[in-house]
């Protein structure tokens, strides 16, 4: 842009429309039924939703309802400052305590969001003599997190240790390895295994953002360290979200003593902004304890993995190699596959079209995710409705 006005941004705005990558806001209804928290209205239209991330269908929970409702009555809405200030309320402390304990660590510290933690720990830790070592598809708030930083910032090909070797043997000095655990379009999950004994070898620290496998993968729902039985030393920086399968609101990251009292001293989103309303931790505490006690709600998602796979294997609906409720289908052209999505809402269903930049030129995809809320009825006429459209 030559100059900022409001002409150059329609032309912007223009030449995301020629290439099929204009985004649309869709304004969503939920239905005044808290039983079904994946059906909504959307242009009048009831629609079943497969592309949010309440994976296990805690969003509308009674618990979680009541848990806010309590705090709120008793402590009003917001927190009213930042936690150095007068903020960091009793349930912000005790949900902290217990992450720490379902995490394993020593300590945990909450951010408004996912996208904050990122910033705050990369911010923290990094800096110009720090090499942030990440995978090629690693999360945006990360990659954003460490051109923020001021650090240096080498990525490796995606999912391959050996590319993640050869960086870290080419620099000394301070290094973090980072990577998702689950990769959020393409639902495979980072060889942790590797990348943790990688990391050993070459003194680097290894960070991981677990924000689609915390309540859904592993027995315990600890996420994808469970999955892998990798602990706290293997994995020094775990991140979590508490907005997507505990269906609240807001992040954090678990790790020992030293990392958390430094996040406090140096993370600028976590010092520099407001707490979160305690009724929110109230309700994530409430989301905490669904996550332990309700292990059908993961084996309710694993059967319904299988059987869409299965499914869509029957129906010759094209499937990518993934064993999470993340389920994208191979499409490549942006139109075609924004034409799939329109498809599918005249049909009853939400299922995003996902193109560049958000995933490499060539490779949009629609993007299914599946979570316990979802009937087999519904998932099987999901899956006639992809065989009609792929057809
Ligand atoms: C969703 C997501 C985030 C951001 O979390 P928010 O709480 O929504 O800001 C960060 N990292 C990954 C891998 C995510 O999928």
């Amino acid at each position: 842009m030559e100059r900022l006005d409001s002409q150059a941004l329609l032309r912007e705005l223009d030449t995301l429309e020629q290439r099929h990558q204009r985004r649309q806001r869709r304004t969503v209804e939920y239905l005044p039924d808290l039983d079904h928290p994946e059906r909504v209205r959307v242009d009048g239209r009831e629609l079943v939703n497969f592309c949010s991330n309440d994976y296990l269908g805690l969003r509308c929970h009674p618990v979680l309802i009541a848990a806010a409702s309590e705090c709120m009555r008793r402590q009003g809405f917001g927190a009213g400052a930042a936690h150095l200030i007068t903020g960091h309320c009793s349930e912000h402390h005790a949900l902290e305590e217990e992450l720490a304990a379902f995490t394993g660590r020593e300590r945990a510290l909450l951010f408004s969001t996912g996208y904050m933690a990122n910033l705050g720990v990369l911010s923290a830790l990094g800096g110009r003599h720090t090499l942030i070592v990440a995978d090629r598809w690693s999360h945006a708030s990360l990659l954003d997190a460490a051109h923020l930083a001021g650090a240096r910032l080498r990525r490796y090909a995606h999912a391959q240790p050996s590319s993640a070797a050869h960086v870290l043997a080419s620099h000394g000095g301070a290094r973090l390895l980072v990577t998702d655990g689950v990769f959020s379009m393409d639902g495979d999950v980072a060889p942790l295994r590797e990348l943790s004994t990688l990391a050993v070898e070459h003194g680097a620290w290894l960070m991981v953002d677990d924000a689609h496998g915390i309540g859904v993968l592993g027995e315990r729902g600890g996420g994808v360290l469970e999955q892998a039985r990798l602990d706290a030393r293997a994995v020094p920086i775990l991140v979590g979200t508490l907005g997507k399968a505990l269906g609240s609101f807001g992040a954090f990251i678990a790790g020992d003593a030293a990392l958390i009292e430094l996040l406090i001293q140096r993370a600028r989103t976590y010092i520099y902004t407001t707490a979160l309303p305690p009724a929110i931790a109230a309700a994530t505490r409430a989301a905490l304890r669904l996550v332990q006690s309700d292990a059908w709600r993961r084996e309710r998602i694993r059967g319904l993995v299988t059987r869409f796979r299965a499914g869509a294997a029957a129906l010759g609906v094209p499937l990518m190699a993934s064993m999470t409720p993340i389920q994208p289908l191979p499409v490549g052209e942006s139109a075609r596959a924004v034409a799939l999505s329109e498809a599918l809402l005249a049909r009853g269903f939400w299922v995003s079209a996902i193109r560049p930049p958000t995933v490499p030129q060539g490779s949009a995809r629609l993007r299914v995710t599946l979570s316990a809320a979802h009937s087999e009825s519904q998932l099987d006429a999901l899956l006639e409705a992809l065989a009609e459209v792929f057809a």
